[in-house]
C-alpha cells in the first residue's frame, strides 16, 4: 500500500501556522514511508472562501518548502483539488446515502430546529437532534415537498450506544451515540458540508492515513459511520495535540501572531520556522533543537509526537532563526535571504513614492523609510507624549482599530481609509488627531512617511502586530478594560 496523506485547508483568513504545522507532519509521515502528499482546497464555505486566501496559503507552504504531489495548482489523477469544482460528485453520493436509506431529507425550517433544541435543552436532555427528533408526519413532508420548502439531506445515526474510533496516537477514543446529531450532509443550496465532503474526497483521493488538528475529534464519529454506509476501507486517523499560547492557551491571533505572513515579514527564515514547527510535540531520536526538513522526514516516527499541547513560543523561535542565521548562512547565502525578504526591486519600488517628495539627498532615504525594513519599531510609553489624549481613549482607540483591522474584508489603502473614518467620526476626533498615535505606532516616530500608505504596503500581519506592540507599550489593556471596550465596540 502506498502511503498516502493530505492537507485540507479551508482558505478563509490569513494562512495559519497551524495549518502549516500539520502540513509538515502529514509530509514526513509519508515521505519517511516513500509515500505521497495531496493539497486539496476545502472551499465549500462559499460566503468565507477567497481565492487570495487560497493562494496565501499555498505561498507560504511553499515558502516552508512543504512540497504537495497533487494539488490544485499542480494537477494529478485524482482531480480537481478544489471542493467548489466537485459538486455534482456529493450530490450522487448524498442521493446514494438516500437511497439506501442511510440519510434522508429534512424539510424542519430553523425556527422548528430551535424549538426542539429548547425543548431537549429543557428537558435536560443533550442538544443533538436524531432523526426521530426531526421527523414529520408524512402528509407534511408531501406537503412541503410540493410547495418546494428548502430542505437538507442528513445522515441517520444510532440513538445511542458507544461508537469506538482508533486513533494513531490516542488509542481508542469512545463517544457517547446520544451526543451525536444526525449531521447535515448537503445543505439546503445543495452544496455539501465539511463532513460528506471530506469523506468522499478522502476515499476518492485514496488517502490512506488522515492527520489533523484534535479539533476534529468529535467529527470521527459521523466519518466512521459514513465510511460504514458506503462500504469503503476508512483511512487510520491520527489527531494531533493543538499548538499553544505560552500560557497554553489555544494559539489565537489574539495573543500571539498565528500568521505564516507575519513571520515571513518579520524576517524568519522559512528553514527556521519549519524547523520549529516540527518541535511542536515532536522530537528527533537524539534530541537535537535544530535539524532540516529532510532530516526529519528521515527520521519521522508518529509515535514520538507527544499529546502534552505543545507550545509556539516566539522567544525559542526567535533564538534558533538566530542560530540559523549565524551557523548556516555564509555572506552570499546571507545577501539572498535578505533579498528575498525586503531588499528586492519590487518592494523597494512600492516604497519609491513615499519618499521621493520627502528627501533632498538619498542620504535620508533609509532613516525615513527604515519602518518599511524593519519589525516592531523601538517605542515607549514617552513615545506618545505628543499624542493629546488621555491613556483610557488612546489604548482604546488601538485596540478598535486592531479589531476592525482582523476583520477588513480587503487590505488596500481605500479599505484602510473607511475604517479610520468611521473610527474617527465614532471617537469625534479630526482624522489628524485620530491618525496621530496610530503614526507613533506603525511608523515608531512622529515624522516620517504617511501612515496610511505604509500601512497598506507593510500588510495587515505587520500592521496589526504594531498596533498590538503600541497598546503593550502603553501598559496593555486590562480584563476589565476589554469588557467595557468590547461592549462599546459592538454597539458601534
Ligand atoms: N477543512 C478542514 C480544515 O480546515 C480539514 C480538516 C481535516 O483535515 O479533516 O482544517
Amino acid at each position: 500500500m502506498t502511503v498516502r496523506t493530505r492537507i485540507a485547508p479551508s482558505p478563509t483568513g490569513d494562512p495559519h501556522v497551524g495549518t502549516a504545522y500539520i502540513a509538515l507532519f502529514n509530509l514526513c509521515f509519508a515521505r519517511q514511508q516513500g509515500g505521497q502528499f495531496i493539497l486539496r482546497i476545502e472551499d465549500t464555505d462559499r460566503l468565507r472562501s477567497t481565492a487570495e486566501s487560497e493562494q496565501m496559503i499555498l505561498d507560504s507552504l511553499r515558502w516552508l518548502g512543504l512540497e504537495w504531489d497533487e494539488g490544485p495548482d499542480v494537477g494529478g489523477p485524482h482531480g480537481p483539488y478544489r471542493q467548489s469544482e466537485r459538486g455534482d460528485i456529493y450530490v450522487e453520493y448524498a442521493r446514494q446515502l438516500l437511497d439506501a436509506g442511510h440519510a434522508f431529507k429534512c424539510y424542519r425550517t430553523s425556527e422548528e430546529l430551535d424549538a426542539l433544541r429548547e425543548e431537549r435543552k429543557a428537558a435536560g436532555q443533550h442538544l443533538a437532534l436524531k432523526p426521530d427528533d426531526l421527523a414529520l408526519p408524512e402528509d407534511e413532508v408531501a406537503r412541503r415537498e410540493r410547495e418546494g420548502w428548502p430542505h437538507v439531506v442528513r445522515m441517520k445515526v444510532p440513538t445511542d450506544g458507544i461508537c469506538v474510533v482508533e486513533d494513531m496516537l490516542r488509542g481508542t477514543i469512545e463517544v457517547d451515540w446520544a451526543q451525536v446529531d444526525a449531521q447535515i450532509l448537503l445543505k439546503s443550496d445543495g452544496m455539501p458540508t465539511y463532513h460528506l465532503a471530506n469523506v468522499v474526497d478522502d476515499h476518492l483521493m485514496g488517502i490512506t492515513h488522515v492527520l489533523r488538528g484534535e479539533e476534529w475529534i468529535n467529527s470521527a464519529p459521523k466519518h466512521q459511520l459514513l465510511y460504514e454506509y458506503f462500504g469503503w476501507p476508512m483511512p487510520s486517523l491520527c489527531h494531533m495535540p493543538l499548538l499553544r499560547n505560552p500560557d497554553k492557551s489555544k494559539l489565537s491571533k489574539r495573543k500571539n501572531p498565528t500568521s505564516i505572513n507575519y513571520y515571513r515579514r518579520m524576517g524568519f527564515l522559512p528553514q527556521a520556522v519549519a524547523n520549529y514547527l516540527g518541535r511542536m510535540g515532536w522530537s528527533m531520536p537524539d534530541e537535537r533543537e535544530k535539524f532540516t526538513l529532510d532530516e526529519m522526514m528521515a527520521h519521522f516516527d508518529i509515535q514520538r509526537v507527544s499529546l502534552g499541547g505543545p507550545v509556539f513560543d516566539l522567544q525559542k523561535l526567535t533564538w534558533l532563526n538566530g542560530l540559523y542565521i549565524r551557523e548556516d548562512l555564509d555572506d552570499d547565502a546571507l545577501l539572498e535571504a535578505l533579498k528575498t525578504w525586503a531588499f528586492n526591486e519590487a518592494y523597494v519600488r512600492e516604497i519609491l513614492p513615499q519618499v521621493r517628495p520627502r528627501v533632498e539627498t538619498l542620504s535620508e532615504v533609509m532613516p525615513l523609510a527604515g519602518h518599511f525594513f524593519s519589525g516592531l519599531p523601538a517605542i515607549h510609553e514617552g513615545s506618545f507624549d505628543p499624542v493629546k489624549l488621555e491613556r483610557e481613549p488612546l489604548l482604546k482607540l488601538l485596540q478598535f482599530l486592531v479589531w476592525r483591522f482582523e476583520v477588513v474584508p480587503a487590505w488596500n489603502k481605500e479599505a484602510l481609509l473607511g475604517e479610520v473614518k468611521a473610527l474617527s467620526a465614532h471617537f469625534e476626533l479630526k482624522m489628524k488627531d485620530f491618525l496621530a498615535p496610530v503614526f507613533i505606532a506603525i511608523t515608531g516616530s512622529s515624522s516620517s512617511t504617511s501612515v496610511m500608505d505604509a500601512m497598506a504596503i507593510l500588510g495587515s500581519d505587520m500592521t496589526r502586530a504594531r498596533l498590538r506592540h503600541a497598546i503593550e507599550v502603553l501598559g496593555g489593556v486590562s480584563k476589565k478594560q476589554t469588557k467595557r471596550f468590547e461592549k462599546e465596540y459592538r454597539e458601534l
